[in-house]
């Protein structure tokens, strides 16, 4: 735990710099001046951004303690809940690590970039939990994750051959919205995101046919994004190979006969998963 420790003490440190606004008061204007009102969004005040930046380190503390302390599959479903309810619906999908690729994709090649503490810091921390206790953030904290699992009502399998395929696409994917936003050319992971139209309400026609689509897929296919299209789920695989700790299968009642890879509807254990052997001897 010393790793996230360090880059929240980083973070508190130079936050402030970042969230410097209202350094400027607007001038005395005379009493019958009327402010014209924005066709921008307000920027979000900083407060936010600290709670925000706490929720992520509470709700990762917690559902690394649910997933490799207590081994609590109650505990995750709850957890799940609340990030889908705070993350998703009441901070309306944003900050989010999935998107934030973009800003620091762009910040790495273009000096003149700005790009906010708090995205750095919500890219950042799944990464090192990553690292250390594998996918946790997927497990119960990500609101897209969650919802995809909400509306899983009759999975099916997907062949093998084309659950193979498929798997690609979320490579392609990562590269070319990294090359877009590098480029300044465009954020087509917040432009085609599939489920922020449901937390906020509102989004374009186009935008709906993809977002129904993708949630229908999701009532038998599960977790249809993360497995074939999210980008940051591939940085979360490849790190969480090295990661210091891992879930593993009912470690001390496996028997090793494979029934739980072949009911996983998330297609997440694979073949030759010796469940449990290494701690039987
Ligand atoms: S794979 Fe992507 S969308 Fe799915 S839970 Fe992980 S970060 Fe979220």
């Amino acid at each position: 735990m010393k790793k996230p420790f360090g880059i929240v003490v980083c973070f508190l440190l130079v936050s402030p710099l970042v969230f410097g606004i209202e350094r400027f008061p607007p001038p005395d204007f005379a009493p019958d001046y009327v402010f014209p009102s924005s066709s921008q969004t307000a920027p979000r005040a900083a407060a936010w951004m600290w709670i925000d930046s706490l929720a992520l380190i509470v709700a990762l503390v917690l559902a690394t303690a649910f997933a490799l302390k207590w081994r609590s599959r109650k505990g995750l479903v709850w957890l799940s809940l609340a990030s889908l309810a705070y993350f998703g619906f009441f901070r309306k999908g944003c900050v989010c690590p999935i998107g934030a690729i973009q800003n620091v994709s762009q910040s790495l090649v273009d000096p003149t970039f700005a790009i906010p503490l708090v995205v750095v810091f919500f890219f950042l921390l799944p990464l090192v939990f990553a690292a250390l206790f594998g996918r946790v953030f997927c497990s119960a904290v990500c609101p897209f994750g969650a919802l995809q699992e909400l509306a899983l009502v009759r999975p099916v399998r997907v062949p093998s051959w084309l659950d193979r395929g498929l798997r690609f696409l979320p490579y392609v994917y990562l590269g070319l919205a990294v090359l877009l936003a590098a480029t300044g050319a465009s954020y087509i992971i917040c432009l085609y995101d599939p489920f922020v139209g449901f937390f906020r309400m509102s989004a374009r026609f186009h935008i709906w046919v993809l977002s129904i689509a993708m949630l229908i897929l999701a009532m038998f296919v599960g977790r249809p994004y993360c497995r074939y299209l999210c980008p940051y789920g591939v940085l979360l695989a490849w790190l969480s190979r090295f990661s210091l700790r891992r879930v593993t299968i009912t470690p001390h009642e496996c028997v090793g006969c494979g029934l739980c890879r072949d009911a996983c509807p998330f297609g997440a254990i694979r073949e030759g998963t010796r469940v449990g052997a290494e701690e039987k001897g």
